[in-house]
């Protein structure tokens, strides 16, 4: 079964929290710019995507390539790039720190410690996404309630720990929702949500989950549920998940 198949029911109040969306990201492209939607392909953010082109926003989209995404990840981006009428800006890690961290720490050592795991997010991720944010006042990002339990008061806007406005504009979709509008609009999606995959980041720290698990039980799931977050979306004031650990 595939995901829309799976998940593509609406909440009752869908067309209404759709409503919502779209004049949040209308408001956002004419009060600030240069903004910008930081993308990882995932379901929420095809779905932003889809949105600030159908709406002809002036939103271009931001993607990482951290140089250890899935190959389905890599198609998915090449689409985008083709068919989005918004801007899509690729951005990936220094290459010479890459390879001094590989040279040093081996392929995979993420799964050695969480300081390793972190120290990876920040050469691949961290640093990335400061260089996009850089002299950016605001962005947009597909952040949901019902992600995870850290993420469970996400507000429609925020500001970040740099100062900048953080629009969230599915904070109060389902993941029900999230499909329903993939389905309705056949937006192009990451085929690896049809092997259980919700939540999609780099091959090494993404595995399936099993029935009943937490959406985000298959991101590094060999560390402990508080350390899961890889800083993108973390405040200075929340130690567990700072920027000592390196979307998403
Ligand atoms: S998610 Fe994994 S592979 Fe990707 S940057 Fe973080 S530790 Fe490295």
């Amino acid at each position: 079964m595939s995901a829309i198949d799976l998940h593509a029911r609406p909440s009752k109040d869908f067309e209404a929290k759709l409503a919502e969306t779209q004049a949040l990201l209308i408001r956002a492209a004419s009060e600030f710019s240069p903004l910008t939607q930081a993308s990882s392909l995932g379901a929420e953010d095809v779905v932003i995507t889809h949105l600030i082109n159908s709406l002809e926003l002036d939103i271009p989209v931001f993607v990482l390539d951290t140089g250890m995404l899935h190959k389905e990840t890599l198609e998915l981006l090449e689409r985008t790039k083709a068919t989005s009428r918004a801007a899509v800006n690729v951005y990936q890690p220094v290459h010479e720190s890459v390879v001094q961290f590989v040279k040093r720490e081996g392929k995979d050592p993420m799964y050695r410690s969480v300081e390793l795991r972190k120290a990876c997010c920040g050469i691949r991720k961290l640093e990335p996404l400061a260089r996009m944010l850089a002299g950016r006042s605001a962005w947009v990002t597909g952040l949901r309630r019902e992600q995870s339990n850290n993420r469970g008061e996400v507000p429609f806007s925020e500001t970040d720990d740099k100062g900048r406005t953080k629009f969230n504009p599915l904070a109060d979709w389902s993941w029900n929702d999230v499909w329903h509008y993939i389905a309705s609009n056949d937006v192009p999606y990451n085929p690896l949500h049809d092997e259980f995959m919700p939540s999609i980041g780099c091959a090494p720290c993404t595995r399936a989950i099993a029935v009943g698990e937490d959406f985000r039980a298959g991101r590094w799931w060999w560390e402990d549920e508080k350390a899961k977050e890889c800083g993108l979306h973390v405040h200075e004031d929340q130690p567990v998940v700072s920027m000592i650990g390196a979307r998403e």
